[in-house]
């Protein structure tokens, strides 16, 4: 999971040279240390990361004064003592992630210890997908907010629902949006007002990635996230790793051809899938109208099936074009755990049955593994957590400074 977080990092520029390049390594080698292996006296920190006992005392002393480890003060340590341990904690660095999408912007702000500091989200102005200058606005507002309470903002990343440049900077494609060639990354930097390394990835992507280090995939090495949002969009962990294809834009499983033929898709094709079972097809289904957020829009709708058996009728039809779909994936990619976002939380026990039927009907033989159909258990912040997460990876590689 952390050498894919690393490689969202990786992209960040900036890299210093020479001892100071050196020093970076060295600092994100006793953190990465204590963050998957847990606290450590520096003499232990110095077996772990065969760095000299000298230099791991002057890194942590170093990070120490920069509030990202402490070490307990009441365990003395000498000669014949054992040394204290050294305990990450990092309350005051914050890694940003925000996730945009049609009717809403999240917001996480993660520590260096993997603590949410903050969590939001705000709907925006039903019937118009948020604009740049939105999410410029709402980013630079709860930057300047954390920084006022004496946190350090080392990053932010933006997860958006479409297709991401290699390079983590540009969103090329984010139809649902209306966005095209969009330099965010860019656009982003020149608004803070100081320096601060910043990322797009693909919301998929960046939820996947939460799920499986905080959420309800943690136990698999081998998933699939499914956003489920106006757009559906699939993130793929491969070996504990995310799976990006060779252009960077694999998971945008909404526009498989396996929809209604004759329903029109936010990418102007007819018969996508995600405009058969997207929030919008769902809602369609049922004959009920938007709320604030897809969780709030699927609560009502859930609160309606209780006593309407048409709604039931529609979830479970929904549950079965969801099922076709998943079985596809399931045949491609073999995960071991499928895990549903979003909207489909709220509604679980109206479609995952019906899911679950056609994905085992589908299965070309018993002798494969099913896959288990899991709800998110990060809801509508998932893609934010994630991209909190990525946010930081650039200390945890060493490219950014603590
Ligand atoms: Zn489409």
């Amino acid at each position: 999971m952390y050498e894919a977080l690393d490689r969202m990092s990786s992209q960040i520029a900036g890299a210093p040279t020479g001892t100071e390049h050196v020093r970076r390594q060295n600092i994100a080698l006793i953190l990465r240390s204590l963050r998957t292996e847990g606290p450590a006296t520096r003499t232990e920190l110095a077996r772990r990361t065969g760095l000299a006992k000298a230099t791991v005392g002057t890194i942590v002393g170093d990070l120490r004064a920069g509030r990202a480890v402490s070490e307990d003060e009441s365990v003395s340590s000498g000669r014949g003592r054992p040394g204290r341990p050294v305990t990450l904690t990092g309350e005051s660095i914050i890694g940003l992630g925000f996730e945009v999408n049609v009717d809403y912007i999240a917001a996480v702000a993660l520590d260096l210890a993997g603590t949410v500091k903050l969590i939001e989200t705000r709907p925006v102005t039903a019937g118009h997908p948020p604009d740049i200058e939105q999410l410029v606005g709402v980013a630079c507002e709860i930057r300047d907010s954390l920084i006022a309470d004496g946190h350090t903002v080392v990053g932010a990343t933006i997860a958006v629902p479409g297709l991401v440049s290699h390079d983590n900077r540009t969103v090329v494609w984010a139809p649902n949006l209306g966005w095209d060639d969009v330099k965010l990354a860019s656009d982003l930097e020149d608004a803070f007002r100081d320096p601060c390394p910043t990322t797009i990835d693909n919301d998929a992507n960046c939820a996947a990635l939460a799920e499986a280090s905080h959420g309800i995939s943690t136990d698999s090495a081998s998933s699939l996230y499914l956003t489920g949002t106006v757009g559906i969009g699939a993130g793929i962990i491969e070996d504990g790793r995310l799976l990006r294809g060779g252009s960077g834009f694999a998971g945008e499983v909404g526009h498989m051809p396996i929809g209604d033929p004759t329903s029109v898709c936010g990418c102007g094709r007819l018969g996508c899938w995600e405009a058969s079972i997207g929030l919008r097809a769902m809602l369609r289904g049922v004959g009920m109208s938007e709320h604030e957020t897809p969780v709030k829009t699927a609560t009502a709708v859930a609160a309606r099936a209780e006593r309407d058996q048409g709604v039931r009728d529609a979830l479970e039809d929904l549950g079965r074009d969801l099922g076709t779909g998943i079985a596809t994936l399931a045949t491609v990619l073999n995960p071991e755990v499928i895990v549903l976002g979003g909207y489909f939380v709220p509604l679980g026990e109206y479609v995952v049955p019906a899911a679950g039927r056609v994905l085992e009907e589908r299965l070309p033989s018993a002798a494969m593994h099913l896959p288990e159909i899991r709800l998110s258990s990060l809801g509508i912040h998932a893609a934010a957590l994630g991209a909190a997460e990525g946010a930081l990876a650039g200390v945890y590689a060493g490219n950014v400074p603590v």
